[in-house]
């Protein structure tokens, strides 16, 4: 995978300069952070019903300018792109979200491509993911995912705003909206886990979608695409950061089935 000619190694310099380029006009000094994931809260405690954080949007943004998860009170899904985050409601709209919104879950990357390969064909679903497997072929690395493409259909749900006592995701996703997108351009944000994390993340792809006019979107259940430029950039780190209070403290996150409610509840 690693190039040591010339233009390798000035492609690595080029790659660790914009990796300190984190948006916003700011330089962060962390050269290791551009191939860090960092995460808030683990994917079985939302199954959990721990549905409430004390991470801000604003502090979301100190650590990446791409990535996806939710909001308190599990208020719709979240997609982040190019440092602007955007909140899809269970009503099918979207908005940009306010740095003082919560959030009990999110995976945050500085997104910097380091392959990228030019759809010109329809692919299904299961297509789509052949094609990123070619592009992340470590199953035991995170890769974040970028798509921008144009889609004859996508199928999305998005989780809708619970109020107390909360019910775990499994039961939520039973009533979940789903929408579907037809001819439609758009951009899809998210990630693929190793299989290892399951529980901690959601094991293969976790991929978010929003329109082009930035109106609707949701997380990904199906998709055909017409055609879209896949990007992809590999991630060796990962920090989680767990929440020190609330319901997280006493949830049962180590349960028999948690693979399989995952599954059921993440499509
Ligand atoms: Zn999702």
């Amino acid at each position: 995978m690693h190039d040591h000619n010339i233009l390798g190694s000035c492609g690595a310099f080029l790659r660790s300069v914009a990796s300190h380029w984190s948006g916003g006009g700011r330089l962060h000094d962390d050269a290791a952070q551009a191939h860090e994931l960092w995460q808030t809260s683990m994917v079985s405690a939302l199954l959990e019903g721990v549905y409430e954080g004390d991470v801000t949007y604003a502090e979301l943004a100190k650590h990446g300018d791409f990535g996806l998860g939710t909001f308190n009170d599990l208020d719709g899904e979240m997609i982040a792109i190019d440092g602007t985050f955007f909140q899809l409601t269970s009503e099918g709209t979207a908005h940009v979200v306010d740095p003082m919104q919560k959030t009990p879950f999110a995976v945050m990357t500085f997104f910097t491509p380091e392959v990228t390969r030019r759809l010109e064909q329809p692919v299904t679903r299961s297509e789509l993911y052949a094609r990123l497997d070619d592009l992340a072929p470590s199953r035991n690395l995170f890769y974040a995912i970028r798509i921008d493409g144009r889609f004859s259909r996508v199928l999305t749900r998005t989780v809708p705003r619970q109020a107390k006592p909360y019910k775990p995701l499994t039961e939520v996703v039973q009533t979940q909206p789903t929408f579907e997108f037809t001819n439609v351009s758009g951009i899809i944000a998210g990630f693929r886990s190793p299989d290892y994390m399951q529980g901690i993340s959601v094991a293969g792809y976790h991929l978010h979608f929003i329109t082009g006019d930035r109106m609707g979107g949701g997380h990904v259940l199906d998709l055909t695409i017409e055609d879209a430029t896949l990007a992809v950039d590999h991630s060796s780190g990962l920090h989680v950061e767990l929440p020190e209070t609330g319901a997280f403290l006493s949830a049962g996150l180590n349960k028999a089935g948690t693979s399989d409610a995952i599954k059921k509840a993440e499509g």
